[in-house]
């Protein structure tokens, strides 16, 4: 299970923010992983670099609060649960 923060480039040229939680994936087929929850805000007139990542960051804060449990977040996600 991982939790990123990420500060990129969009297409127009500006940046934008992500948050996004995923796990690994337990699939038939194997797909690495899969995100889970994603939360992206574009910068732009609408919103500033800082806004945005306080967002993002806010957002980050309660899935850190969260239980931690993979397969809680697979569950919720329709997504098969990891084989013991
Ligand atoms: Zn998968």
């Amino acid at each position: 299970m991982e939790f990123q923060l990420q500060v990129g480039w969009a297409d127009h040229g500006q940046h934008e923010v992500t948050a996004s939680v995923n796990v690994g994936c337990w699939c038939e087929t194997d797909h690495g992983n899969h995100d889970v929850d994603v939360l992206k805000f574009a910068v732009g007139d609408e919103m500033s670099l800082p806004q945005a990542f306080e967002s993002c960051a806010e957002r980050m804060t309660g899935w850190l609060a969260d239980p931690h449990d993979a397969d809680l977040w697979r569950a919720r996600e329709d997504l098969p649960a990891r084989r013991m």
